[in-house]
């Protein structure tokens, strides 16, 4: 029987699974060991609570589980918790294995479970005690139960959270498959109907839909008008007329008609076979949306929560209310569960009710604005040819190197111009388009399927104009009477606008509206948390990792891996966080040769005592002396017979590939944000400069004359960077202590 003095946490999975649950019970066991804390997995569940199989876990019981899906301490649905009996025996095997504080990875269902019973918790060990099942002593050991809930959900619909564990995958899933489904339906001209998770929530079917763009929509929240069935036909017969090749009608399994019918996905097929006289295709990808290895960003986000749910569970405060970690403006918070789960039940019974403003209003801001992004994108043409005052010419460029999502960018930024009667040109090869006289003219639909395409049809340079190379840029400015620029870029990208912002005075053709999108794979740009690119580095990173680790034969070996980020870490520290590196080299911690020493001795503990792989991530540019061929030679020496070293540089596969959900998705918000900003300063004379970017999960502008503050020049990197909280994390989940 355990000490009742110690402090025990029990973690469990219960419910639907979802990918990225093995991250926050990998984060809950380390981040409670580290803290000396006696931690229990409750086997399957409330199932396992019921019949008491619960396991002490040890460091290297959560060795390896960040890649694998589902949850490996096991899930289920439990009749017997539910009733007086059950909760009864779960009680008691808590008591006794002196569990007192709990985290509960599960949806509504499991948390709104595990609060009851933290209120029964009292009354339960009475009965306890007059049963004769547990002592006195044990009972006053535990006057309460504390539980502490992380959202497993792929549907990401709990309230007072931004994200739940898995919806990221799932969404990766959902753009995988119909990515591979547009260019079979391409080559056939075809449509296809794809029914997606989600009952009362149309997230994974809205965001999925502006992710893959999908001609249609239908979620349960915002239900179609009556003969919507025709009006769907009519959108997507004019989209073959304008050339459109795949069409993708998108249906969440919960949509519905005003009246509440439900509209299955088999009737949207039908309907389209009768509008477009033609064979349609209906795919149900099933549960392969919550299957899979998981994303880098549910793997971080799940790592960052149950540590965050850990320290909860330990603060020495008297609050034993039950409460969920979610995230909120990209930071873990604590919210109350009862509200949380209430709040996310309304959205239910609003739907029932036929309130379907309500319904979306509880959904928040970014929801309707993705719908409202969705209306326009999904077009087949643009609303309005002629503009209501006088049409204007707005310029797209790309600059400095090209990152996955630059073309979901400029394909938004092109419709939201076009939409409203404007003109859109394209600026080849970044700043030197615009220096050579290098412009296409965008049409609706040549940029129809650039949502999945990588890297930047407009090309790119990493050219800085600097004298006269200003002078030819006012002088095309003029000739093309350009009365904006929408500039989606990295670091040279923005000393470009910066140069033009400086020499405002000297060009009066300068004095135009230029917005800055952040786009590049090193997420070092002021201004924004997250650049366009970042996300699919990171998960093409991490992939790769997962690959180089199972080519281990077993034998002790260490991988060391370089990454790019220029002087910025945020690569190095995401994928080692979300990979489980046990070392990780940044410029910004630097690397010293005593830091070396320890790193090896940890190492050599490790594999000493029964590990037989090591990764070690080191950004490119961390040291210029200590670099990775040093780094290499130095472990392979001192590894002795303990282990041997393989050295893997990445290189550019970091730059390419589809890009991810989410860069897709930012990518979009942004410039749709970007291009709004252009027309509004239209007239304008003054000569408007601002830079967007993702702060806290929403987007934020800032005035480029408020970037030399912001960036440190020398080193191409944000003063502040948000990251660097998580750094020290990183470091702690992947070596336990051996100091003491
Ligand atoms: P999810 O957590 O994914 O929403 P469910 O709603 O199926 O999944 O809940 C999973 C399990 O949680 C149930 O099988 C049951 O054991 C427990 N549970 C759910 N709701 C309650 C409740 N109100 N009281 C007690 N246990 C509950």
């Amino acid at each position: 029987m355990a000490d009742d003095r110690r402090k025990c946490i029990g973690i469990m999975t219960s419910g639907g699974d979802a990918p990225g649950m093995n991250a926050a019970v990998r984060a809950v066991v380390r981040s409670a060991l580290n803290r000396d804390v006696d931690v229990y997995a409750i086997m399957d569940g409330y199932q396992g609570m019921v019949d008491g199989t619960i396991k002490k876990m040890e460091w290297k019981s959560v060795s390896g589980i960040l890649n694998l899906g589902g949850t490996v301490i096991g899930s289920a649905r439990c009749k017997e918790f539910r009733e007086r009996p059950g909760q009864k025996r779960a009680a008691a095997n808590l008591v006794k294995n002196g569990i007192d504080r709990l985290v509960v990875i599960g949806g509504d269902g499991s948390l709104s479970g595990a609060n009851e019973f933290s209120e029964e918790w009292s009354a339960l060990l009475e009965e306890l005690v007059a049963d004769g099942v547990i002592s006195r002593e044990q009972a006053d050991a535990h006057p309460a139960l504390e539980v502490v809930g992380l959202v497993g959900s792929i549907d990401n619909d709990m309230a007072n959270t931004d994200m739940t564990i898995g919806a990221d995958t799932a969404l990766h899933r959902i753009t995988d498959l119909v990515d591979a489904l547009a260019s079979t339906a391409a080559s056939h001209h075809r449509t296809f109907v794809v029914e997606v998770m989600g009952r009362n929530c149309g997230y994974l079917a809205l965001i999925g839909a502006v992710a893959t763009g999908a001609s249609w929509v239908l979620i349960p929240e915002m239900p179609p008008a009556p003969g919507w069935e025709e009006q769907m036909c009519k959108v997507i017969l004019s989209a073959i007329k304008a050339g459109r090749r795949s069409n993708i009608v998108i249906v969440a399994e919960g949509a519905r008609d005003q009246e509440g019918n439900p509209i299955s996905s088999a009737y949207v097929k039908e309907a389209l076979e009768k509008g477009l006289q033609r064979e349609v295709r209906l795919t149900i990808p099933g549960h392969v949306q919550r299957g899979g290895t998981p994303s880098a960003f549910d793997r971080n986000m799940s790592t960052i929560m149950g540590c965050r749910a850990v320290e909860k569970l330990l603060a020495d405060d008297d609050s034993t209310e039950s409460s969920i970690i979610g995230i909120r403006n990209n930071r873990p918070v604590v919210v109350p569960l009862v509200e949380s789960v209430q709040k996310t039940r309304q959205v239910g019974q609003e739907i029932a009710a036929k309130n379907y403003d309500a319904a979306v209003e509880l959904r928040g801001t970014s929801f309707r604005q993705m719908l409202d992004i969705f209306s326009t994108m999904m077009q087949p043409v643009p609303e309005h040819d002629e503009p209501d005052g006088k049409q204007h010419c707005f310029a797209i460029l790309t600059a400095g190197r090209p990152a996955s999502g630059m073309n979901p960018a400029i394909r938004t930024a092109v419709r939201v111009a076009m939409d409203t009667g404007h003109k859109v040109i394209g600026v080849q090869e970044g700043f030197m388009g615009l220096i050579n006289d290098d412009i296409i003219e965008f049409d609706w639909m040549t940029v129809d399927d650039w949502i999945r395409k990588g890297g930047t049809e407009l090309r790119t340079s990493r050219h800085v104009p600097r004298n006269s190379d200003l002078y030819m840029i006012a002088k095309n400015i003029e000739k093309y009477n350009i009365k904006g620029i929408l500039m989606i870029g990295g670091m040279v990208g923005y000393e470009a606008v910066h140069e033009m912002y400086k020499h405002r005075e000297v060009f009066p053709a300068f004095n135009i509206p230029i917005a800055c999108i952040p786009a590049t794979i090193n997420n070092n740009l002021p201004g924004s948390e997250h650049s366009i690119g970042a996300d699919t580095a990171l998960n093409s990173i991490v992939e790769s990792i997962d690959r180089i680790k199972e080519s281990s034969d077993g034998s002790g070996r260490a991988f060391v891996v370089e990454v790019m980020g220029r002087y910025c870490g945020y690569l190095t520290v995401m994928s080692g966080l979300a990979s489980g590196a046990e070392v990780m080299y940044t410029h910004e911690e630097g690397i010293t040769l005593e830091g070396m020493c320890k790193d090896l001795e940890r190492l050599s503990k490790a594999f000493k005592q029964g590990r037989n792989i090591a990764l070690i991530i080191r950004n490119e540019c961390a040291n210029d002396i200590y670099n990775t061929d040093f780094i290499c030679s130095l472990f392979e020496e001192a590894g002795g017979s303990l282990f041997d070293v393989r050295k893997t540089v990445l290189g550019p596969i970091q730059q390419g590939g589809a890009p991810t959900p989410y860069d897709r998705v930012q990518g979009t918000r942004l410039a749709y944000e970007g291009m709004k900003f252009l027309l509004e300063s239209v007239d304008s004379k003054q000569g408007k400069y601002m830079e967007f970017g993702m702060e806290g999960g929403f987007t934020a502008r800032n005035p480029v004359s408020s970037m030399s503050k912001m960036v440190e020049w020398e080193l191409q990197r944000p003063v502040k960077q948000w990251w660097m909280d998580v750094l020290d994390m990183a470091h702690k989940l992947a070596l336990p202590k051996y100091d003491e």
